[in-house]
């Protein structure tokens, strides 16, 4: 076995509270392309003309058809990977015990995991404007835009969108479990915008293992994780488990 691979099922198996901290990454193998970067929605549009509250406010018909359309299209067609589905057995394992993401996708929630905290809320449902009713995405039928709930208010994603806060609640609860955690696993970001960026150092300075896995070194690697799996968070993962589930 791979020397790290062996590294990371010796902490995890030593591990009484794991936690894992996701990006982008963790979403490509599920046809989901990261906002940022290369091929990444941020080329093809000003977020802050179609993913702006104020945008939204004046002109919902045209961040509707612009934006939350083509997130639906992709989103209702995507399929948890072996990234969310490792860590699901993770958790039903006991060893992982929280979620934290950066994804607005939806799919850890698909996976099974329980406890997944979101720090952009997600995409995956929408609520009404006038009444807070929440709908999941797939439901809505977006050939009327913008869609309406029942009660006749318009419908936006359940996400965070620019110029809006972060759940204050998701905020607290993950310094909360990033200080308490003695293993966090770091896939598919680099964490290097907030609230993210702080929840490794935090681990770290709380005596946790962080144990990153990414297909290429980040401004974490050899400063804030204690070592670097290279790779795809899918074959990873895959790799992890096997040898956590199948000992020997
Ligand atoms: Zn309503």
């Amino acid at each position: 076995m791979d020397t790290l691979i062996a590294r990371a099922v010796t902490d995890l198996k030593n591990a009484r509270n794991a936690v894992a901290l996701t990006g982008a990454g963790i979403s490509i193998e599920s046809g989901i392309p990261p906002f940022r970067g290369k091929g990444g929605l941020w080329e093809r549009f000003d977020p802050m003309e179609i993913a702006h509250i104020d945008a939204f406010v004046a002109d919902p018909e045209l961040v509707w058809r612009v934006l939350v359309k083509e997130l639906k299209e992709v989103i209702d067609r995507a399929l948890p990977n072996d990234g969310h589905k490792g860590l699901e057995r993770l958790g039903r394992m006991g060893i992982l015990k929280t979620v934290i993401t950066q994804n607005v996708d939806g799919l850890h929630q698909a996976a099974g995991s329980t406890d997944v905290i979101e720090f952009h809320g997600t995409f995956a449902w929408q609520r009404c404007t006038e009444c807070e009713t929440r709908v999941p995405t797939r439901d809505v039928d977006a050939s009327v835009l913008p869609p309406r709930c029942s009660c006749g208010g318009i419908l936006r994603p359940d996400a965070v969108l620019f110029g809006e806060m972060i759940p204050p609640e998701a905020l607290w609860r993950s310094q909360e479990v990033a200080a308490r955690c003695d293993v966090m696993l770091v896939i598919g970001t680099s964490a290097v915008v907030q609230p993210a960026a702080s929840m490794p150092i935090i681990a770290r300075q709380s005596g946790a293992r962080v144990i990153e896995i990414n297909p290429e070194p980040t401004p974490l690697t050899g400063a804030v994780s204690s070592y670097l799996i290279r790779g795809g968070a899918g074959e990873v993962m895959n790799r992890i488990m096997a040898a956590l589930e199948h000992p020997g």
